[in-house]
């Protein structure tokens, strides 16, 4: 499976000429591989300027996406747009929309209007905090579940998940996570995706690990943790240190 790396630029840059100096550099500094699909998601306003730093080097995505095709939604932006701009890829479900009030069956709706519109949804998954008893994951099977409510087995093929811990991604991150706590929960997600579908779509689907990854970390996660790939947040706004994450995997 071609391993997938998806920069999560969030709120950032400040201006429309930073997002422009970051794209380029990006554009610049990244190696053509063909076993790797690169993704970067801007901000909304900066979608544009791919137009200008179109590249075999890496693909387009958003970070998020409105439940409606089109129509009077004040602030929303829909997935036709996102298309006309060159879109492919669109991060859903991520932590941060959900502690803003985003929940399972808003996203599914959005999953849903995703894949009717040709685009690949990264749907995030994540606990906030690991119990010892084991809770984070019924809590993962539902948010699994509800989020992937109704798609059929050719759907839930093209879509792509993100395992995100919310206490390891970001400025507030309590820890890293180990490779075995990520390979537990690659292996749970198959395991549900094998009882909704059947083991071989449950294989076809990749699933990346998010949080704090850096180019120390990429390696230890992908080849012992057995990560189909890699969602990055802090490092790739720094176009040295994504480059440095995406060659640490050749
Ligand atoms: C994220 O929030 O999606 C993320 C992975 O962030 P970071 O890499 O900064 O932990």
């Amino acid at each position: 499976m071609n391993k997938i790396i998806i920069a999560n630029w969030k709120m950032n840059p400040a201006t429309e000429k930073e997002a422009e100096k970051l794209l380029r550099l990006t554009k610049k500094q990244l190696p053509i591989l063909k076993d790797k699909t690169i993704v970067v998601c801007p901000p909304f306003p900066y979608l544009f300027l791919y137009k200008n730093f179109k590249s075999k080097k890496f693909l387009l995505g958003a970070q998020n996406v409105s439940t409606e095709e089109k129509g009077s939604y004040t602030g929303e932006v829909s997935p036709g747009m996102l298309s006309s701009l060159g879109a492919s890829y669109v991060i859903i479900g991520h932590g941060e929309c959900r502690a803003r009030g985003e929940n399972d069956s808003l996203i599914n709706q959005k999953v849903l209007n995703l894949l009717k519109n040709d685009l690949i949804p990264v749907l995030c998954v994540g606990e906030r905090d690991r119990d010892t008893e084991g809770s984070y994951l019924s809590f993962l099977e539902e948010q699994l579940k509800q989020s992937l409510n109704g798609l059929n087995k050719n759907q839930i093929k093209k879509i792509v998940i993100a395992y995100e811990p919310l206490w390891a991604i970001g400025g507030q991150a309590k820890r890293e996570a180990t490779k075995e706590e990520f390979t537990e929960i690659k292996i749970f997600i198959k395991k549900i995706l094998s009882d909704m579908y059947d083991p071989n779509t449950a294989s076809s689907v990749p699933v990346l690990f998010g949080g704090s990854v850096n180019s120390i970390n990429a390696r230890y996660y992908v080849s012992e943790g057995g990560a189909d790939g890699l969602l990055v947040g802090r490092d790739s706004l720094d176009a040295d240190k994504f480059e440095a994450i995406v060659r640490a995997l050749d």
